[in-house]
């Protein structure tokens, strides 16, 4: 494993626990997902062995692979630890079958389709443990960029919680660039407040990346989507 994945690992770490005692808020209430996209399997075995639990992919066709290359040689070697995988990008409805597959969790809920689609695969596994689901916010003005437009937030969420087989978790943005991230987060906290009102429970908020995660932090993000801070800039 080389040093530098591991000092960049560990310097994240550190700096995820300064923002959170200086926001006065417990490690404990945020997730570090590590986003392994462009990066091969080895890499994620390589953060298992740091100590890393939660990674985030946003392709499916990458992602299904190296989540089983990744289990494969898990189970090669003995107890494989607990770890979860987490899709974060705009998720087409024919890849929900095989992200179901060995995704924990969904950020990317944004639009009624999808969750049709969601219903109806999950409608096939009764057994299956419930898909954690964030609904995603388009804090743009543009409809291509995905997500959902907020002023849709209360209608969609309410969907969300009619679906048994889904556990409503929060919301998920992307700060956009052309404004301060300030603005962006404190507009996510408040569409996170308007979620709480319809279930408390859904109070978890996916946002933060490499660049702005500390501001994330202050604003009470609890699902950090990491990548190139942790992994080295991809290889495309
Ligand atoms: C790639 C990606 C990230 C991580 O981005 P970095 O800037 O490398 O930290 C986070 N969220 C989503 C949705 C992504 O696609």
């Amino acid at each position: 494993m080389s040093e530098s994945l591991q000092s960049r690992y560990e310097s994240v770490c550190a700096r995820v626990e300064q923002s959170a005692k200086a926001a006065g808020r417990s490690i404990e209430e945020i997730t570090l997902i590590v986003v392994t996209k462009n990066h091969p399997a080895q890499l994620v075995l390589d953060l298992l062995e740091l100590g890393a639990r939660d990674f985030g992919e946003n392709r499916d066709q990458e992602a299904s692979s190296k989540a089983e290359a990744v289990a494969e040689s898990l189970a090669a070697s003995g107890t494989p630890p607990d770890y979860r995988w987490h899709f974060v990008g705009q998720l087409q409805s024919n890849k929900v079958r095989s992200v179901l597959r060995y995704a924990q969790a969904v950020h990317s809920l944004d639009r009624t389709s999808l969750l049709q689609a969601l219903e109806k695969e999950l409608a096939k596994e009764p057994e299956r443990s419930q898909l954690d689901v964030f609904i995603e916010l388009n804090l743009t003005d543009d409809p291509q960029r995905g997500g959902l437009d907020p002023k849709s937030l209360e209608v969609f969420a309410e969907a969300v919680l009619r679906v048994p087989q889904l556990n409503l978790r929060g919301v998920m943005g992307v700060a956009t660039l052309d404004r301060q991230a300030e603005r962006d987060f404190e507009f996510i906290r408040a569409c996170s407040d308007r979620v709480r009102a319809l279930s408390p429970g859904a109070n978890q908020i996916s946002a933060g990346m490499s660049g702005d995660f500390e501001t994330a932090i202050s604003f009470g993000a609890t699902h950090l989507r990491i990548g190139t801070a942790i992994t080295g800039e991809r290889q495309y």
